[in-house]
């Protein structure tokens, strides 16, 4: 164990103050720790001033603070460029090391070997633990020691290695090693509000801090049996919600794997406990395969498909942007995106398939703007996510299977409830033609209030001319691929 007398605690996507590795080795190993976050202008300066991650993560420092405030200890909170604001409070305060919990996206890499460089030279040590994955790059390998590109034998690996090394999930207390927190100053300055952040005030997308999680994971363990067959249907509530709170580790990654575990142990969870498990294994391998790598930011993981010639279409992609395609399960998902923030599973599929495959534009622009508008918004996951539906990824969609939009809608939406909740033009259609519009005769469209291309767009593409379009583009990675 290090010892430090006094050290500097940086919070970054680690917003909680229980079950905290970096947090608990201070507490452990110096006399004196002190919190510290910063709103990254580098991050903040380019984004909207009503973005709903912003107030997301306003309102968990709040929440943050509190807690560190009844432990004994509080936040300090700085705005600015974190290779100048920590090294310097870490200067002013005179600490020995700054910890703080790995972050594994390239920027973030790359910002922290420059941190560890900056502080050692002003004699300081830079600790990163893990804490956002429950196993890290290196640590599930294929039998030859490599690492897997497939996720069923990595799913599998990684339970075996849980088995064999369960302590991995072992909490780390804060609680009980309180005493070593720097107390608050008797002047401390109030939190900077949202406004002088240079944000619009507003409330956040989903109840945030700790409690916001905790609330949610509650209610949802309640159903969680049923998660295996609910979590298709996007017009049920199905799924947890806390992918946000896992972005910016409002709860902990051990705590909701301990629990799912101890329900599928104790049968308490029935299937749903284990399936669910499985896509916090996605959340791993997701962060393994970005972190191994990184030219997925930018390129293919499968090189051969950098060969594809997509379509610059800005008028296609505007449709896609706006949900105005004439998809209605397409349009509703975009409508729920563009004004919440989220997106069901099930729609970011659908949704990523029709712009790449219907409308044969670049799966990277179709992921940047997901990046503008989820709340959950994480780069592993996300690119992960849009590869898999382009093809373009490790394990991804076979790249001849194409989504039909309106048998995803007929099957994953079949009473249009979800539709119907989006998309109010067209409210009055039945269950079988709210799928697709187009196909009803004009006055019976007209007798439920909606002409085509007036209250609501005609389809901007023929699915079936669109899929053979799309398997010719691709025919120019059939022979390095298959
Ligand atoms: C095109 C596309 C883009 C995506 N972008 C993101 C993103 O930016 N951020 C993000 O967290 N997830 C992303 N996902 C994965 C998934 O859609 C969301 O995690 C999920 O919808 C969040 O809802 P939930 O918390 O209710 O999930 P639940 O169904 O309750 O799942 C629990 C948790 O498991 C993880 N998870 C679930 N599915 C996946 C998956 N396929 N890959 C990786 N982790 C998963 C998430 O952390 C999630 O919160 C994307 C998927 C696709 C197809």
């Amino acid at each position: 164990m290090m010892n430090m007398s006094n050290s500097l605690v940086w919070f970054r996507r680690d917003l909680r103050a229980f079950d905290h590795a970096a947090l608990h080795q201070a507490l452990t190993s110096s006399n004196r720790v002190h919190c510290v976050f910063v709103y990254d202008s580098g991050i903040l300066d380019p984004l909207p001033r009503d973005d709903r991650r912003v107030r997301f993560i306003h309102a968990s420092i709040a929440s943050l603070d509190a807690e560190l405030r009844r432990l004994g200890g509080f936040l300090i909170v700085r705005q600015g460029r974190p290779l100048e604001v920590i090294p310097a409070l870490a200067a002013g305060l005179g600490v020995d090391a700054v910890l703080v919990c790995t972050d594994y996206e390239p920027e973030a890499v790359e910002r922290d070997a420059q941190m560890a460089r900056q502080l050692a030279a002003d004699g300081r040590k830079f600790v990163k633990l893990k804490d956002q994955v429950i196993f890290e790059q290196d640590e599930v390998l294929t039998l030859a020691k490599g690492p897997f590109s497939v996720f069923t034998p990595y799913k599998n690996a990684w339970l075996k290695r849980l088995a064999a090394m369960p302590e991995t999930l072992a909490s780390y207390p804060v609680d009980p090693f309180a005493d070593a927190f720097a107390a608050p100053p008797s002047t401390s300055p109030a939190l900077p509000s949202l406004a002088e952040i240079g944000f619009e005030p507003g409330e956040p997308p989903l109840p945030a801090g700790m409690e916001g999680a905790e609330t949610l994971f509650e209610a949802f363990v309640a159903h969680i049996a049923d998660y295996g067959r609910a979590r298709d249907f996007p017009s049920e509530d199905g799924t947890s919600r806390l992918s946000t709170h896992l972005r910016f580790g409002t709860t902990s990654i051990r705590h909701l794997v301990r629990t799912a575990r101890q329900m599928i142990d104790n049968g308490a969870g029935g299937t749903g406990a284990s399936v669910w498990l499985s896509e916090l294994i996605w959340r791993d391998f997701y962060s393994m395969i970005l972190a191994r790598n990184p030219h997925v930011v930018s390129r293919s993981f499968k090189p051969a498909f950098d060969a594809l010639a997509w379509d610059e279409d800005e008028e296609l992609f505007a449709a896609w942007c706006e949900g105005r395609t004439g998809y209605p399960l397409v349009d509703a998902a975009m409508a729920q995106l563009n004004q919440t923030g989220f997106m069901h599973n099930r729609l970011r599929m659908v949704t990523a398939s029709f712009l790449t495959k219907d409308l044969g534009v670049d799966w990277r622009r179709g992921e940047r703007y997901f990046a503008l508008q989820l709340n959950d918004y994480e780069l592993a996951s996300n690119n992960g996510g849009w590869q898999w539906a382009a093809s373009t990824g490790c394990d991804a969609q076979p790249w001849f299977r194409i989504f039909n939009p309106v048998t995803q809608s007929q099957r994953f939406d079949a009473h249009g409830d979800f539709i119907r909740e989006w998309v109010p033009a067209l409210k009055l259609l039945s269950a079988k033609e709210i799928h697709a519009p187009w196909l009803m005769a004009e006055s019976v469209l007209a007798e439920k209030g909606v002409v085509l291309g007036r209250d609501y767009p005609e389809p901007v593409v023929e699915h079936d001319a669109a899929r053979k379009r799309t398997l010719e583009r691709f025919a120019v990675v059939k022979k390095a691929v298959g």
